[in-house]
């Protein structure tokens, strides 16, 4: 059992859910542990708070810190459903492994989760009109200036809700200057480090009027690997296509949802290293109809236009029948319906 100190002063009445921002909204509670001397401690929620945190802590020098995101949804019929747990735990232990970090034990996470949710269940917004996006992460608050690898950690579980989100379509080019990842780097880890080094590049192309970019690998950037904070998909002919797992890609777990779900619904679907210029040429003979982004935040971001060697490739208007919109919306049911949920993915809450 996990020890509840309820917040004296909710929030919920000062919070508009009809004008949901991603990331603006905190919700009442946290769950917080340390590690230290050796094991966890068993973690707490309590009020949504700022923390005391040393100026010498190891994170914020050395970036020992990883993250999660994850979401829980209201279904139709009412209860509250939280979505791939296990698989959000196997991604972060991996980082963790990745970043010399404690990695965090199976049942408190799945309990810290469980139990906030249930704490904050009121923030979990009405059925298809939002979901409670989820923020576990862990950083290194050992007290301790000499590089090393720290002996205290701190895992924080917040959350809040997010609104239905439909980002307009994007303008993309495809990076072959800068690098978000490298081979043997941590590009498959979801550390924070990750995001500040992609920062720079991603100014340079909205300076040049770009939404984001196709980031490609770090060797030759010859192959395609991710779209902005997002993992990429396109369908050729009809096929679902998307690279290949590297350990310069982040494995997502939308990625992963949407590929099973594709071949549940007898799509074709081919995982391989995308050339770039096997792209541009597709892009060029019409025979490349959808590019979009996956993503735990958006789902699915349709892709607009796509920028090759400094020639600018138009897709076609994604509709109704856009095959990013059918596994958008199977997903989405899955989630709210609970039906077709055969693969086990919902921990439905009682
Ligand atoms: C989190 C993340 C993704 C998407 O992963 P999901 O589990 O689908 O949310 C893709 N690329 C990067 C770089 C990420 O950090």
């Amino acid at each position: 059992m996990i020890r509840i100190t309820p917040t004296p002063a909710s929030q919920l009445g000062n919070t508009d859910f009809s004008k949901l921002e991603f990331g603006k909204y905190v919700s009442d509670h946290m769950f917080i542990a340390h590690y230290r001397n050796g094991q966890w401690d068993n973690g707490e929620i309590i009020p949504f708070q700022n923390i005391p945190v040393s100026p010498a802590a190891l994170a914020l020098h050395y970036g020992q810190s990883v993250f999660e995101g994850m979401k829980a949804f209201r279904m139709n019929s009412g209860p509250v459903s939280i979505f791939r747990i296990p698989k959000h735990l196997e991604r972060l232990n991996r980082s963790l492994e990745r970043m010399c970090m404690q990695p965090v034990p199976a049942e408190m996470f799945r309990e810290a989760v469980e139990t906030l949710v249930k704490t904050d269940i009121d923030w979990v917004p009405p059925a298809g009109e939002g979901s409670l996006y989820l923020r576990p992460f862990v950083f290194a608050s050992e007290s301790r200036y000499g590089v090393k690898v720290s002996d205290e950690f701190t895992f924080i579980i917040f959350s809040g809700p997010v609104g239905p989100y439909y980002p307009k379509p994007l303008r993309v080019k495809v990076e072959t200057l800068y690098s978000r990842a490298a081979r043997g780097g941590t590009g498959a880890a979801k550390c924070a480090g990750n995001y500040g080094a992609s920062f720079y590049p991603t100014r340079m192309a909205q300076q040049e009027g770009f939404d984001a970019v196709i980031w490609t690998d770090g060797q030759q950037h010859e192959y395609i690997e991710e779209s902005g904070t997002m993992n990429v998909m396109f369908v050729d002919r009809g096929t679902l296509i998307t690279p290949e797992l590297t350990d310069s890609i982040l494995p997502g777990i939308t990625r992963d949802s949407i590929l099973q779900l594709a071949r549940k619904m007898q799509i074709d679907v081919r995982e391989y290293k995308i050339p770039v210029q096997e792209l541009k040429q597709k892009l060029a003979d019409g025979s490349l109809t959808e590019a979009f982004g996956t993503g735990t935040a958006a789902v699915v971001a349709p892709i607009k236009s796509i920028s090759i060697d400094g020639e600018e490739f138009t897709l076609p208007d994604a509709t109704d029948d856009s095959l990013m919109f059918r596994l958008r919306n199977a997903l989405n049911e899955l989630r709210t319906e609970g039906s077709g949920d055969t693969f086990g993915w919902n921990t439905i809450l009682s």
